[in-house]
């Protein structure tokens, strides 16, 4: 493994850096304060800024407007954007749309491509994807009651989703439906694209989350499919492949995450380094003058260099040996970092004290809204399970086959 980084891909990142520090993080306050509506139009102009630079969509493939990055450079560009909860999105490549763009890519029809992915890529629409429903377990998401059924030239959705990120304001929702309620639990359900503004897609609120329930893409929906009527042709790959496109959509969303996360404790604890060094906390002394100060930002240091190690070096298996073989560092590096970066903001919004309780800096907001790391795309608990199944596998086999003693010296 080699992470050196070339000089292209340097200049790039410092380039984005200057970027963030002088374009960006001045628009925080007022997205803060106001919400994402409050700054629409400044972000707009912003989003310009970045197309004219060449930095847009750093993550899609170059045939629809992107940059191409690979996975290796992508991880260091998200470190930089993830900055900042506006960083992904005035660069083109924020959650859901990133993973919704992989799948049109993969599995689109040429008609799905000419009126989805292409505008999708280049900014025009914002997309959703509706899959986790009120009343059963999204952590066993075969358990579905959402139903999609065909009539004539058509399928009729009906169900109830919720946390549909970013749905207000979307041009169009990838739905997960059963399809065919008979078939093996993997192939009960298929991916279908709803535009929202089909008769029957019906936002009911965006949820409060911690006490905000944001707007546009920064939100999360509950949607009611009531007799939703789509053409067939609407439907992405196979009847029955929508778990095995999710599975293949989550792997990259959850190294994607875990990239942009990266950002939030760099952000983090660059805050918590200077209001440190700066805020008095008796006569001639700072913060950064006690040990246990100093013991939290030697602790933030070791786990964010640990979590960064980890996040490369899975992206480079991925890139290296494909997403299948890198199954377990995925699981890791997903309730690693969600951690970690839940560790570093909490000590970043305790060492602020007061302040850190308000929008007065973006830390509140990081500690808000990034709780639900150890949740979405997987909760910890079910990363855990897996990687220790597989991990535990070979141990197994080894015992049933007589193998793999204890080495115990008796006597
Ligand atoms: C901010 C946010 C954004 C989201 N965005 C989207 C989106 O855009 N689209 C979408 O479809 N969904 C989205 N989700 C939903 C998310 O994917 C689900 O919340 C997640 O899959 C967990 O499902 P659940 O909430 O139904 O919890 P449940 O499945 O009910 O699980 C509850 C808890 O039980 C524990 N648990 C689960 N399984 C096991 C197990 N096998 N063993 C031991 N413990 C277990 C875990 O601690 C888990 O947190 C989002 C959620 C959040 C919070």
């Amino acid at each position: 493994m080699d992470f050196t980084v070339n000089e292209q891909t340097r200049a790039m990142i410092q380039l984005m850096q200057r970027f963030m520090e002088r374009e960006v993080f001045p628009l925080e306050r007022a997205f803060l304060s106001r919400g994402f509506p409050a700054i629409e139009s400044e972000a707009e102009a912003l989003r310009r800024k970045v197309r004219q630079m060449g930095l847009w969509a750093p993550a899609q493939p170059k045939e629809y407007g992107g940059m191409g990055l690979p996975l290796t450079d992508f991880a260091l560009v998200s470190e930089v954007l993830g900055q900042s909860p506006l960083g992904h999105y005035l660069f083109g490549c924020q959650a859901p749309d990133a993973g919704n763009i992989e799948i049109l890519h993969e599995h689109g029809t040429p008609d799905q491509k000419k009126r989805w992915l292409g505008p999708l890529v280049r900014g025009e629409i914002r997309s959703c994807f509706s899959m986790t429903e009120v009343e059963l377990p999204g952590s066993n998401p075969v358990m579905m009651d959402t139903t999609a059924v065909k009539e004539g030239d058509d399928y009729v959705i009906n169900g109830q989703k919720w946390y549909t990120t970013a749905a207000d304001g979307a041009a169009f929702a990838i739905v997960m439906a059963v399809t065919d309620p008979e078939a093996a639990p993997y192939r009960r359900a298929s991916m279908i694209i709803v535009p929202t503004d089909t008769p029957g897609f019906d936002l009911v609120r965006n949820i409060a989350v911690m006490g905000h329930s944001g707007s546009g893409p920064f939100s999360h929906a509950e949607i009611l499919y009531h007799s939703c009527r789509v053409p067939r042709s609407n439907l992405l790959g196979s009847e029955g492949d929508g778990f095995r496109i999710a599975q293949e959509r989550l792997g990259p969303g959850r190294i994607h995450h875990a990239m942009r996360w990266l950002g939030v404790c760099r952000r983090a604890f660059d805050l918590m380094c200077r209001r440190a060094v700066t805020r008095p906390i008796a006569p001639g002394q700072v913060l950064a003058d006690k040990e246990i100060v100093q013991a939290w930002i030697a602790e933030s240091a070791a786990e964010i260099e640990s979590a960064r190690a980890l996040t490369l070096q899975t992206a480079w298996k991925v890139e290296s040996l494909g997403w299948k073989e890198a199954r377990e560092e995925i699981s890791m590096v997903k309730f690693v970092v969600a951690n970690v970066m839940q560790r570093v903001v909490d000590r970043a919004l305790q060492l602020f004290g007061g302040l850190g309780m308000t929008d007065d800096t973006v830390i509140a907001f990081f500690y808000r809204h990034e709780r639900a790391a150890r949740i979405y795309d997987g909760a910890d608990e079910v990363h855990k399970l897996s990687l220790a199944h597989r991990i535990l596998k070979p141990y197994r086999e080894a015992h049933r086959a007589g193998e793999g003693g204890l080495d115990v010296f008796r006597g």
